[in-house]
């Protein structure tokens, strides 16, 4: 048996990190990162063949669970026909069909290859729909990692971002404005000082990259109105939102319309595949029907659609319904511990979508989730590693619920989570 050490000392020699993605190489909780060998259901086994929970469900896209038999069935039929063509099929006219019957005002997408694309093309149509230069993100919002997004607030409110990442130049940096999530004065005293410049805003609409920070009361529609104002686009990046908070994504339950979506995760089912779209006005400007340029070797690939025809296809109202019945006994039974021992800890859950935060303060903002003590956090997360209970690698990522956890494997959780809180905070 190949153990996980040893891989990542084999990985370290070709790969930065020993890894594909930063977060995997667990360089912020430390420790090695167990390498996986198959996932099942609620379940990831390592190659040291021991199984976890699982709660990352590979970053969101499992809402159906591991390796769901159907969603393996379609994959596997649709690949006997060929694995990819660079030409259309109907296929994909059924997955744009089906995602614009779920999410509201939603007139027309394009499919992409990761949620970094979906972004990134989404703010290149915002540019050259309204023929300006800047975009306002929020501290502490994720976009995949083009060039745009890897900017971190300058040192006032009101000035340039600065990059946070060597090779993103001066010059991309300016056009990045940084705001506050759930602090709409900091969004419009942003288009004050730079009138008829800001092309987008570009928002998670429940902060998922910092925790889980749902939106505050009417945040949302102050933003829509603010951008519908100023001639901005709303840009909602559901990529990790849509198809999971809600069958219609977060824009369903806050009641708000952007201008342009970005999805990824739940709708490739597992597999590389995102979009973008909205509405049709913006839309109709993407090549060829307009001047703006995007394009993918892969896009639309067939496997994936499959994937994320079947993932949609599965999820029906009543799935949403259970899915708000195991989050609600998971939030509960955590809560309970937490009120039992008076830990410093507090949560936000959204469907099944969830955050526990080391600090003992309601985290509304990016400054609040500053404030949580990581150092404990990272203990807590090995002692639930260690109990079999798979958490993101960092206080600042959600955690996901799927179908396959059932009201067993929650109960089973739960009373990991309270060993692992007490070996937390007794030691
Ligand atoms: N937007 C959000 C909200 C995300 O959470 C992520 C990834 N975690 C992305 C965009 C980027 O997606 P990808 O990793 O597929 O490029």
């Amino acid at each position: 048996m190949k153990s996980s050490l040893e891989l990542l000392e084999r990985a370290r020699k070709v790969m930065p990190g020993g890894v594909n993605s930063p977060v995997r190489a667990f360089r912020s909780v430390g420790g090695t990162p167990p390498f996986i060998l198959r996932a099942n259901g609620a379940h990831i086994t390592d190659v040291e063949e021991k199984t976890y929970i699982d709660f990352v469900l590979t970053w969101g896209p499992a809402i159906l669970g591991h390796a769901h038999p159907e969603v393996i069935e379609a994959c596997i039929k649709t690949m006997r026909d060929g694995t990819s063509f660079g030409a259309p099929t109907e296929r994909e006219i059924e997955l744009a069909e089906l995602t614009i019957d779920r999410v509201p005002g939603l007139e027309m997408l394009r499919l992409v290859n990761s949620g970094t694309e979906a972004c990134m093309s989404a703010v290149r149509v915002a540019r050259g729909v309204t023929g300006r230069d800047k975009i306002i993100k929020f501290d502490g919002c994720y976009h995949g990692h083009a060039d745009s997004f890897l900017i971190r607030a300058g040192s006032g409110a009101l000035t340039f971002g600065n990059p946070n990442s060597p090779g993103v130049t001066a010059g991309c940096a300016k056009d990045t404005l940084i705001a506050q999530f759930n602090q709409i004065e900091t969004v419009e005293a942003l288009f004050e000082a730079n009138p008829n410049e800001i092309a987008a805003v570009i928002i998670e609409p429940i902060c998922g990259n910092t925790g889980c920070i749902p939106p505050r009361d009417g945040f949302l529609t102050q933003l829509r109105e603010t951008c519908t104002k100023h001639g901005a686009a709303l840009i909602l990046d559901e990529v990790m939102t849509g198809f999971r908070v809600a069958r219609g994504g977060a824009a369903e339950i806050y009641g708000v319309i952007p201008d342009l979506y970005c999805f990824g995760k739940v709708l490739g089912g597992g597999f590389p595949l995102a979009a973008y779209g909205g509405k049709e006005e913006y839309m109709r400007q993407v090549a060829p029907d307009g001047p703006i340029y995007q394009a993918g070797t892969l896009s639309g690939n067939p496997v994936a659609v499959s994937a994320g025809l079947k993932t949609l296809e599965l999820l029906t109202p009543e799935v949403y319904q259970a899915l708000e019945r195991t989050g609600q006994r998971l939030e509960d039974g955590v809560a309970a511990i937490i009120e039992k021992n008076d830990y410093p800890l507090s949560q936000h859950r959204v469907g099944s979508m969830f955050g526990l935060f080391f600090t003992p303060q309601d985290v509304k903002t990016h400054a609040d989730v500053t404030r949580c003590d990581i150092p404990k956090f990272n203990t807590f997360f090995h002692h639930c590693l260690d109990l079999g209970v798979y958490l993101a690698p960092s206080q600042y990522e959600a955690g996901f619920l799927s179908i396959a956890h059932t009201d067993a494997l929650i109960d089973e959780t739960v009373s990991s989570i309270e060993e692992a809180l007490k070996r937390t905070f007794n030691a």
